[in-house]
């Protein structure tokens, strides 16, 4: 029998564990807080920070939520950055990708103080992540590393395969996999859109992390007997074009009226018969992503506040 990882249930966890957490800094007299900026008026991003935002509340964070007008001048972003790093309510700051193109993504990564960049895309972070002396693990990747946890899939030693390079997943997923360190110790590979034969790396992998953002570009056939495979992709296909497809899934319905179906990159049904463990899209790493950012941002207010926190 195939596993599906639920990936709700997972971060549900991780929540109500943090309300814990943010009870010992309310008994230490802190409140951890979360600045998010957004410079931009693409309806997905307000989606995302506003998502944000109510997953604080929801853990007693307290969120502090800043909009700049998205032809402003780049400056006010790098000088709004540098007033949420002076204020001390704020623990954590995260400015919504992309920003407008008359905007330096590299400066405003660079501009974000280390210890309040709970996405951990500071190169400071980046140089201990790969160091193996991570202060905060991206979101994304550390909620993949939970994933297996909870599923008790053993990485040390196992064949991985990360499908995708970029700065937020691939890269930091691949560096996670191979640390010395629980959950880690695997043996891992990193395919691109330039790996020759991407089906002769997956077959031969224990676990496949995808994160390609293709829709369901792997299917069964590409997957070893038993692998387990965690589908970071989020891609949003035509309704339409999947009905003339013939595709038939259990949210018809729904999707029908937002006329697009979320999928990831693995093709579920397939997979899920050579798979010994999967992840669904929506459900799976999705929910996870968010609940690290709660998490890291709890780790934050600890460290800024000089108090002991249990995290999940
Ligand atoms: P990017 O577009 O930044 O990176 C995609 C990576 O996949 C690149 O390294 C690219 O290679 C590689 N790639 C593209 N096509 C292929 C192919 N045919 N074969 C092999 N590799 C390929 O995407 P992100 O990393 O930001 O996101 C990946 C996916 O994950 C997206 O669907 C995104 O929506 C989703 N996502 C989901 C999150 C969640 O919480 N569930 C969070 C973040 C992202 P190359 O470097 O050569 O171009």
């Amino acid at each position: 029998m195939t596993k599906v990882i639920d990936g709700n249930a997972v971060a549900e966890q991780i929540r109500s564990e943090l309300e814990g957490s943010v009870e010992t800094l309310a008994d230490a007299g802190s409140r951890p807080g979360l600045a998010t900026v957004l410079m931009s008026e693409d309806p997905a991003s307000e989606t995302y920070v506003s998502m944000k935002q109510r997953d604080c509340d929801e853990v007693g964070i307290e969120g502090i939520h800043v909009e700049i007008d998205a032809d402003a001048p780049a400056q006010e972003l790098y000088d709004t950055v540098e007033d949420l790093n002076a204020d001390e309510d704020v623990h954590g700051i995260l400015v919504q990708m992309p920003v407008p193109d008359h905007v330096d993504q590299r400066t405003v990564l660079r501009t974000v103080a280390p210890e309040k960049d709970v996405d951990g895309f500071h190169p400071e972070n980046v140089g201990r992540l790969v160091a193996g002396d991570a202060r905060f693990k991206p979101c994304t990747p550390h909620g993949v590393q939970k994933l297996l946890e909870h599923a008790d899939v053993e990485t040390d030693g196992a064949e991985a395969v990360v499908v995708g390079r970029s700065m937020i997943v691939g890269k930091p997923m691949a560096n996670l996999l191979v640390q010395k360190e629980p959950l880690g110790n695997a043996t891992t590979t990193v395919c691109h859109s330039h790996t020759g034969d991407l089906a002769a790396h997956t077959r031969e992998a224990d676990i496949v992390v995808a994160a390609a953002g293709v829709p369901e570009m792997i299917d069964g056939s590409m997957l070893k007997e038993g692998a387990t495979v965690v589908d970071v992709g989020v891609n949003r296909v035509d309704v339409s074009e999947r009905r003339s497809e013939g595709s038939q899934t259990e949210s018809d319905e729904a999707d029908t009226e937002k006329g697009y179906e979320l999928v990831g990159d693995v093709d579920f049904e397939s997979a899920k018969e050579t798979a010994g463990a999967i992840t669904p899209v929506p459900g799976g790493v999705g929910p996870m992503t968010r609940a690290m950012l709660l998490y890291n941002t709890v780790k934050a207010a600890g460290q800024q506040e000089g108090v002991d926190v249990d995290l999940p």
